[in-house]
């Protein structure tokens, strides 16, 4: 029987493989957002288009290692439809996930994480952890310019 971290690198490598929400948006309506992260030379574009409150779709080009581009499909399929309370809930969500300190002392929100359960093996290897932020980052950026 495959173990967790047999199931993980699977989910991983499919969305690497298979990326999902793939492409760019039209700016305006969308906005959009450039992340890049030197360590790695992973760069990613984030498009957003947000009516009324709700991302109502996400797309991502760019290129970069298998965990940047895989956690930039997941986070699109984990955003898209969602508000943006729920955005920012997921993104800290995330990040606490990553181990990354917040300076909100409030309880972690409740969210579920989906496919993104799989990237928490990246906690042990602290180089890759921006690997894993950067769709996030630019996300946050691509909704403040919404
Ligand atoms: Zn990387």
């Amino acid at each position: 029987m495959p173990g967790l971290e047999d199931l993980y690198r699977e989910i991983i490598l499919d969305h690497y493989r298979t990326p999902r929400n793939r492409g760019e948006l039209p700016t305006p309506p969308a906005s959009r957002a450039d992340g890049h992260n030197p360590l790695c030379g992973d760069e990613i574009t984030v498009f957003v288009q947000v009516d009324d409150g709700v991302v109502t779709d996400v797309k991502v080009s760019g290129q970069g290692c298998s965990i940047s581009q895989s956690s930039a499909s997941m986070m699109t399929q984990a955003v898209k439809g969602k508000s943006l309370d729920e955005v920012r809930a997921l993104v800290r969500r995330f990040k606490g996930m990553m181990s990354i300190e917040s300076d909100d002392d409030s309880p972690m929100p409740e969210v579920s994480l989906g496919d993104l359960e799989a990237l928490q093996g990246v906690v042990k290897f602290p180089v890759r952890i921006k690997c894993a932020t950067l769709a996030w980052n630019t996300l946050v950026e691509a909704v403040e310019n919404a």
